[in-house]
């Protein structure tokens, strides 16, 4: 009777300190500086701002949170070096983000600028330097939404090396992503009731995290583009991640285990973002205006006739050919992850070129002797071992030359920048004035 008493008070015990509550987590990732609405209609920062605002009127357990790679993709970002973005992206009122890689592209120093500009925390955890100093001013934030402390740790991709190059990072670079995130976990076990990871982070890696990290119950992840059909999920963890360009916005609907942790249950929505059927944030449209305006000046002035729509695999071919003829070199190569956009049918703007190479990445040339030409840029091409070629790339193709989606190749030496290739390739389209077959 004693022990059954004992049993009884402990179990009213541990039944009054568990509590379910709930928690909204609101999310977008790889909105990549989409001001306007895509073709498609879907999209756009007036549009995707109504849709936030709409989903958080009256919610209690809401908070909005960004997966990395806000800026990089349109004129107004590469013109503007993705500050404009920044401060716009301020109306959505996020509680939190982490940084992506193309942050990046205009130089660590802009991206201190963002942070700066942000109304709202960046977080980074596994991004340091050599003296082993973290990039954003914290590893992680700790909300407090629905009386719930919500512990959201950031992360980057291991792969930011070859995604970006060292004239942009200098000596910033990542420590082991599932290792460092594990170590913020543990700390934070005891200051929130919830943990959730928000990750610019690759496939593989997602897989790892959901697979063997029981201390992430929740992750939010960005990177890829493609948002998924369905949340993943494995033990009662949750992962989720939306399509990029702001075409939509992600909901998901938990119930925290205050005791556990951890989800309780969850529900998971993609709230698609489509600029025919809500009405435009005006505040917000009248920023992209703005700036549109501003981008305009440079961009919109005709350029040239295409007769057809190119698909990305044929703008690939279509930049090495423009690099060949524009340099006179003999070979050239065009990594496909930086083709951006297609060549569509019709009159061409500027604008299309800033689509296509939204980078200001340079043209540079190497001599090398044809046995030391990659594989992958002669393309069965017969090449004289001993004779001299000229080769012209990106020279984020030189600096990642390593990697299978560039030449698979090391030491390969460019020694000659022959300028900026959205210039080349807006020269090139300029000359041809008709693109056919
Ligand atoms: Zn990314």
């Amino acid at each position: 009777m004693f022990r059954r008493t004992i049993l009884l008070a402990l179990l009213v015990c541990v039944s009054l300190a568990a509590e379910i509550r709930t928690l909204t987590i609101l999310h977008t990732n790889d909105v990549h500086a989409r001001l306007m609405p895509l073709d498609n209609h879907n999209g756009g920062f007036a549009y995707l701002a109504a849709v936030i605002r709409r989903e958080r009127a009256h919610c209690t357990d809401c908070i909005l949170l960004n997966a990395g790679d806000l800026v990089q993709g349109t004129p107004v970002s590469t013109i503007f070096h993705g500050l404009p973005v920044y401060q716009i992206a301020n109306l959505f009122d996020y509680s939190a983000a982490t940084l992506g890689n193309h942050e990046f592209d205009y130089g660590w120093p802009q991206v201190r600028k963002f942070m700066d500009t942000a109304k709202y925390p960046m977080v980074t955890s596994n991004l340091v330097n050599a003296a082993g100093q973290l990039f954003t001013s914290k590893p992680y934030a700790i909300l407090t939404v629905n009386k719930l402390r919500v512990a959201v740790i950031g992360a980057m991709t291991e792969d930011l090396n070859i995604l970006s190059t060292p004239k942009l990072l200098e000596d910033w670079h990542t420590l082991p992503v599932v290792e460092t995130v594990r170590k913020y976990a543990a700390e934070l076990r005891s200051q929130a009731d919830l943990i959730v990871l928000l990750a610019h982070i690759t496939g593989p890696e997602e897989q790892r995290f959901l697979e063997t990290v029981p201390e992430i119950p929740v992750t939010v992840s960005g990177h890829i583009h493609s948002g998924l059909a369905q949340a993943m999920s494995r033990d009662g963890r949750v992962l989720v991640r939306v399509k990029g360009y702001g075409e939509e916005l992600g909901r998901l609907e938990l119930k925290v285990d205050t005791e556990k942790k951890a989800p309780a249950s969850w529900t998971w929505k993609r709230i698609p973002v489509d600029s025919t059927k809500v009405e435009p944030a005006a505040d917000v449209a009248r920023e992209v205006k703005r700036w549109e305006d501003e981008a305009a000046v440079f961009v919109d002035r005709p350029l040239a006739v295409s007769q057809r729509r190119f698909t990305k695999a044929e703008v690939k071919r279509m930049i090495e050919q423009a690099l060949r003829e524009e340099t006179g070199a003999d070979f050239a190569f065009m990594n496909l992850g930086g083709v951006r956009d297609v060549v569509p049918q019709g009159q061409l703007l500027e604008r299309n070129i800033w689509n296509i190479m939204p980078f200001d990445n340079r043209v540079v040339v190497g001599t090398f002797k044809g046995r030391d030409l990659p594989a992958v840029v002669t393309g069965g091409r017969k090449v004289e071992p001993d004779r001299d070629y000229t080769l012209a790339v990106s020279d984020f193709t030189a600096a990642n030359q390593s990697s299978d989606e560039n030449l698979s190749a090391t030491g390969l030496k460019f020694p000659n920048d022959v300028g900026l290739m959205r210039d080349l390739l807006l020269d090139w389209f300029r000359k041809k004035k008709v693109i056919g077959d």
